[in-house]
């Protein structure tokens, strides 16, 4: 121990306070362990404070405006007029409430919060360092400790983060000012939420994709749409190029990419001049990068209790989500598995209660994930493809929203509900949704899958009329031969 260090014991120390490690102390401590919790930023991480909550109160903002703006056919004529900084200032508004949110239940279950760095200082013992001269620092020796330091956004060489005109998604989401021009490095799905907002705000949008799709890994019929309704609002569009380089030019900037193919030359694009057979250039203000995330795991000093990330830079973990080191948990962004907050949330909870002595395991059937586009996509579950290589036999039924009373009536009616299952038992396997409220209605085909239901149970589940939720009935009964308001195959 350093000189001027304090020690204290603890039975549970949870490293970062994202949605997988606020959740994990508030749990540990309800089953009675002395949880503390160590955040060296903001308690929330990366989702509430600047992920998924600021991305979707911007969306859910932009999009008040947009449909006022667009419901002509409603009858309604309406020429918006956004003040963007008081947008901001109620989006901050919401973080700010959420963030504080966590302290309060935090400390209302008991948790000890602490605020600095933790690293390893050797076996069952953390060292935390406090931010700011002279601060000092503290020893936890600690029974378990859960590791849920989340994630950062990768790096693309020569577009480093520490250069004014170069944003992350984290200073994106916080811009207190609109650029008249943007490129957008990924048409991920950060990448496109991001660019739906600001082409919704009036900025001009070139999304560069190395891919020569958006939102790959998402069928081909779910991203279609999206990125249909994405050129309506004047998003361009560059798939197979991959940016390479950006430099100043007068009050703005050239960002430079590269043709992935290295094909004879192409014809300049509407935002984009090609220079030579293989090089683009677009002149813009500012450009995002958001290519996707890495694993933080170098804050931890890990040699001191010889753990080593995998190749892809995440701790392993077993099934109750420990690590190689018996005591030590991973969960969330820093352990494998997609990088969500509810993913997190859950294995938070479960590494608490294997801590606790519960019989706890991560055995859930499926992990839903939306992307919150304009129209929105939302899966759960395996795909029809995938359910084949499998080894199932898939019975597949769909539901158009055109059929749905309900989605006419919100005037939006693009896009299906498509449910996945086993045709031999009828155990739902999965389910894809693109559309109006995709994100909302996911919930219900995930309960079923986790709860061994079959196309029966959700085509005989009684659903209210008028709603969105009963496409998934609709889809059910499709699959089964017996829709009633779409034709059956
Ligand atoms: C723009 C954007 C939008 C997103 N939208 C969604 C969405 O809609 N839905 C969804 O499910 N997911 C979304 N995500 C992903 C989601 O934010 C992450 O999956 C989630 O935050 C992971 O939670 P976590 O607890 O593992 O880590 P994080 O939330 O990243 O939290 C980790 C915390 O650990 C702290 N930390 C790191 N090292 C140390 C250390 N040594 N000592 C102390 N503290 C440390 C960090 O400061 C951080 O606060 C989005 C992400 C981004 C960037």
């Amino acid at each position: 121990m350093v000189v001027g260090d304090v020690s204290t014991g603890t039975d549970v120390a949870v490293v970062g306070g994202g949605p997988g490690g606020y959740v994990a102390a508030i749990r540990a401590a309800q089953l009675g362990l002395d949880a503390t919790l160590v955040e060296m930023d903001a308690y929330g991480g990366t989702c509430l404070n600047y992920g998924c909550i600021p991305s979707k109160a911007l969306i859910t903002a932009t999009d008040v405006a947009h449909d006022a703006s667009n419901a002509e056919e409603m009858g309604i004529y309406a020429d918006p007029d956004v003040d963007f900084g008081e947008m901001v200032a109620w989006k901050d508004g919401v973080v700010d409430q959420l963030t504080g949110g966590v302290e309060k239940l935090c400390k209302a279950n008991g948790v000890n919060l602490m605020q600095g760095r933790a690293e390893f200082a050797g076996n069952d013992k953390l060292r935390v360092v406090h931010g700011g001269e002279g601060q000092g620092s503290e020893t936890i020796e600690y029974e378990h400790c859960i590791v849920a330091t989340g994630s950062q956004p990768i790096e693309v060489p020569g577009f480093e983060f520490d250069a004014d005109p170069v944003l992350d998604s984290r200073q994106a989401l916080a811009m207190d000012e609109l650029p008249d021009s943007i490129v957008v490095v990924g048409a991920g799905y950060i990448g496109m939420e991001i660019s739906t907002v600001l082409a919704k705000l009036g900025v001009d949008v070139t999304v560069v994709e190395m891919l020569d799709e958006a939102l790959a890994g998402y069928p081909d019929d779910l991203t279609q749409p999206v990125k249909q309704r994405a050129e309506g609002l004047g998003i361009d569009f560059e798939f197979g190029l991959a940016a390479d380089s950006w430099t100043e030019s007068g009050d703005g900037i050239v960002v430079t990419a590269e043709d992935e193919n290295r094909e004879a030359s192409k014809t300049p694009q509407a935002d984009g001049e090609a220079v030579d057979g293989d090089t683009t250039e677009f002149e813009t203000d500012n450009v995002l990068v958001a290519v996707g995330r890495e694993p933080v795991t170098d804050t931890l000093n890990l040699d001191a209790i010889d753990l080593e990330p995998n190749d892809d830079g995440r701790l392993e973990t077993d099934d109750q989500a420990r690590t190689a080191v018996e005591n030590v948990f991973a969960i969330g962004d820093v352990a494998p598995g997609p990088m969500l907050a509810h993913k997190a949330s859950k294995e938070g909870q479960v590494a608490a209660e294997v801590a606790a002595g519960e019989p706890a395991a991560l055995d859930y059937q499926a992990i839903p994930a939306a992307v919150f586009t304009d129209p929105e996509i939302a899966t759960v579950g395996l795909t029809e493809d995938e359910a084949s290589a499998e080894g199932f036999e898939p019975a597949v039924g769909t539901f158009p929203f055109r059929a749905s009373g309900r989605a006419l009536t919100t005037g939006d009616s693009e896009g299906f509900v498509r449910v996945v299952a086993d045709e031999e038992s009828g155990f739902l396997l999965g389910a894809q949704i693109v559309g109006p409220e995709a994100s909302e209605l996911i919930a219900e085909l995930g309960l079923a899958i986790e709860m061994g239901a079959t196309l029966e149970d959700v085509a005989s589940t009684i659903h209210t009329h008028p709603t969105l939720a009963e496409s998934t009935m609709e889809a059910a009964e499709h699959a089964l031969g017996h829709a009633i308001h779409t034709l059956n195959r």
